[in-house]
């Protein structure tokens, strides 16, 4: 979705709303449901006042265990922008875009103490723990064992 500053200095109040389905991420994700967008430009006299919304459910995947998990976007911001930096169009698109990905944590984990996948035999430490801890090698192990008493 494109506001021109043509139709803004004519209307001086532009608003809507409307769905997008795909963004261009850079992350592994895929938007199953469309990504809510509601917007408001208003002209002052020298500067555009914007308000943009963004809501909706990404599909992500667990950095740690590979799972797919929803993250929850709900984000607003509003900016003023002068009517040199506004130019003859703004892109909400590349706005909201932009801004859900400022808004990731470092990591896209599907919850904070997610157990991740054993380093052995690749297992969902959340969903089916395994007892590979309990064999792993210890060379401290190892050396006592060969010790005779
Ligand atoms: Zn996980
Ligand atoms: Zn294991």
């Amino acid at each position: 979705m494109k506001i021109l500053l043509d139709d803004l200095l004519v209307q001086k109040i532009i608003t809507g709303k409307y769905q997008i389905r795909s963004l261009d991420l850079n992350v592994a994700n895929i938007i199953k449901e469309p990504i809510n967008i509601a917007y408001s430009f208003v002209l002052e006299d020298e500067y555009v006042d914007i308000n943009i919304s963004t809501s909706g459910n990404l599909y992500l995947n667990c950095d740690r265990c590979m799972d797919e998990y929803a993250y929850k976007i709900d984000l607003y911001e509003n900016l003023s922008l002068g009517l040199k930096e506004f130019g003859t169009e703004y892109d909400v698109d590349e706005e909201a875009r932009h801004y859900i990905i400022l808004s990731f944590p470092l990591k896209l984990t599907c919850k904070t103490d997610c157990k991740g996948l054993c380093p052995k035999c690749g297992k969902n430490q959340n969903t089916t723990p395994c007892t590979c801890k309990n064999e792993i090698f210890n060379p401290k192990f190892e050396k006592l064992k060969s010790i005779k008493f």
